[in-house]
């Protein structure tokens, strides 16, 4: 007989949402992770009051109305909208793409105008039917202007390859707007939990055993002889021992400054594109719930190599790295009594809410019964966690 149901390796919003409704299921489970906190990237470190996002900025968005109320149902959000700011050789421009940035890079005024200039930037890129790389679809959106002043270098920092040799869909997280519109997302909800991220993930574990400092792979045997089933969602090769070679990851380096002043930036969020400056952005935390706080924590976020040991914030998409990929996905379905679930487990550039719904779709297929319906009319008033 196990001890446990199930095993679920990681905190983060994956392990945690299945955790909870395999809990409410009536399962037993118990839940480890190897760093010495709980969350994974999502945890946040209150310092002086304010809440600092650890592994990089965390906005909340979704477009699924269902995915929001169950965010809502263990945190009230705050409606703030990510407009981060990017400076390219000392000038400052708007982000996402539009009137704004149009308007500091060209002088234009009216959409019509900014419409043409995009025309005269792109019709050399009209051939391009189907944008091979990140370079090509980029090109062919937005034009040589844009690319050369905003994308390709902070393209090229973030992921030490050129755009050319990253695939093409990378760039279109990005939305291209003929409004005077700085939001960074396009979806209808988004926010950042007014009890803070860790809220979220400890009302998700409540009741749940939790084990910290705990890396499966120091002590496989002594959990499969307790636990019936596995959900993992760590890196995928690592699960297989690298059999079929490794696979490509971003890493990131942040350097946290606690600051005797009010306010450094004006902003949460501000891109350096340029090259020669090591970091891609600085995050300054306290702008995400608007604080009063005399001082301010601000981290640089320094992209780096990923190699054995450093953590990997990123999948690489690329054509090599999918079809290493595919391999170990064929032999994770072969894996009956253990799901791969969240970010790395699954090898996708996966958002929180994209997370969420792996993690809901999952729990569908076994336990045979749509938890997320759950949330279809949920009000603040409602009482389902
Ligand atoms: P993780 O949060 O990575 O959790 C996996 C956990 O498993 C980790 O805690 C890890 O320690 C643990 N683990 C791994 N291997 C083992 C092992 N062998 N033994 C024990 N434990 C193990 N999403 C948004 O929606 N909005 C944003 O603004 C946003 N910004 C981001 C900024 C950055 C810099 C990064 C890197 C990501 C961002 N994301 C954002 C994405 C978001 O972080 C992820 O979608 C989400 O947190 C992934 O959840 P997860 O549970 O799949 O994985
Ligand atoms: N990007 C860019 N310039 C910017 C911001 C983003 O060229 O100022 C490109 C870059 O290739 C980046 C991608 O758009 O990797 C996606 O950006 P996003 O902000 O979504 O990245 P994340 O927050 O996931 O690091």
């Amino acid at each position: 007989m196990y001890t446990y149901d199930y095993l679920i390796i990681g905190t983060g919003l994956y392990g945690a949402t299945f955790a909870h409704f395999a809990t409410k299921e009536g399962k037993k489970c118990l839940i480890i992770d190897k760093r010495n906190h709980k969350g994974g990237n999502i945890f946040c470190k209150n310092i002086e009051g304010i809440n600092v996002h650890k592994y990089g900025a965390h906005i909340f968005h979704t477009n699924d109305q269902r995915i929001w109320n169950f965010v809502n149902s263990f945190s009230s959000f705050n409606r703030y909208t990510n407009s981060p700011l990017a400076i390219s050789k000392g000038k400052l421009y708007n982000l996402p793409f539009n009137m704004n940035t149009f308007h500091q890079l060209w002088g234009v005024i009216t959409p019509q105008e900014a419409i043409e200039k995009l025309m005269s930037q792109t019709s050399d890129y009209e051939h391009i039917k189907t944008p091979k790389n990140l370079e090509e679809q980029a090109l062919k959106l937005v034009g040589k202007d844009v690319y050369e002043t905003l994308i390709k270098e902070y393209t090229e920092k973030q992921w030490g390859k050129k755009g050319s040799e990253l695939p093409a869909f990378i760039i279109k997280r990005l939305p291209i707007r003929y409004t005077y519109d700085n939001n960074y997302f396009s979806d209808k909800y988004q926010g950042i939990p007014n009890e803070g991220y860790n809220q979220i993930i400890n009302k998700l574990l409540k009741g749940i055993e939790v084990q910290l400092n705990t890396d499966y792979f120091k002590n496989i045997d002594h959990f499969s002889n307790n636990c019936a089933k596995i959900v993992f969602t760590g890196a995928i090769d690592e699960y297989f021992n690298y059999k079929f070679g490794k696979l490509e990851y971003r890493s990131l380096v942040f350097e946290n400054k606690l600051l005797e002043q009010e306010n450094f930036q004006g902003n949460a969020v501000v891109n350096y594109i340029d090259k020669v400056i090591p970091y891609t952005r600085i995050i300054e935390h306290k702008h995400f719930e608007f604080g009063t706080q005399k001082q301010s924590v601000i981290t640089y976020e320094y992209p780096t190599e990923w190699s054995e040991g450093k953590e990997p914030y990123y999948p690489v998409n690329d054509t090599k790295n999918t079809s290493i990929y595919k391999k170990y996905e064929t032999l994770a379905h072969n894996e009956v009594n253990t799901i791969f679930g969240g970010r790395l487990a699954e090898y996708k550039y996966y958002d929180m809410h994209q997370v969420i719904a792996s993690a809901f779709n999952t729990l569908k297929n076994h336990f045979h019964k749509d938890f997320l319906k759950d949330y279809e009319n949920y009000s603040s008033n409602s009482n389902i966690q």
